[in-house]
């Protein structure tokens, strides 16, 4: 008959064991103790792995044992989600990301932009400065000719 793991995964199995036999050498009896509420957690309950409290998975936090379902979603919901949204955030503020006219979208005719609004020219497209230097230059050396004598 083929072998089917307790907890649907092999892995969650490993988890489970892990955490049942962590619990009794700490003397907390045979069931995995909730890393977030300190309860012991049973077959029968909801559970999850769970990651180190200080440091959560999206910040690289390994597994270290069996949480209640409800206790590892409220702390992923408290705690890991507004610390990600923070990190997220200061990391795009310090890559220059955030600021006036450096959002999602670019502003129509901004300094990001393509396109170049001018008063006297109307909607230009928007030229590299080597494009305005050969311009420049050109239109110096027109001038320069028309003033040669000949
Ligand atoms: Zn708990």
């Amino acid at each position: 008959m083929r072998y089917r793991p307790r907890f649907g995964s092999a892995r969650r199995e490993g988890v489970w064991y892990g955490a049942c036999i962590a619990a009794y050498l700490g003397g907390n009896g045979a069931n995995p103790i909730c890393n977030l509420c300190g309860l012991p957690v049973f077959e029968t309950d909801d559970w999850d792995e769970s990651h180190d409290p200080g440091r959560a998975k999206v910040f690289g936090g390994k597994v270290t044992g069996v949480a209640h379902r409800r206790c590892n979603r409220e702390h992923g919901a408290k705690v890991v989600t507004p610390a990600k949204a923070k990190s997220d955030r200061v990391r795009r503020r310090h890559a220059g990301e955030l600021g006036p006219g450096r959002g999602k979208r670019l502003l129509p005719g901004g300094r990001r932009s393509s396109i170049s609004k001018t008063f006297n020219r109307g909607v230009q497209p928007r030229l590299t400065g080597a494009e305005k230097h050969a311009l420049m230059m050109a239109a110096r050396e027109i001038a320069v000719r028309s003033e040669l004598p000949g």
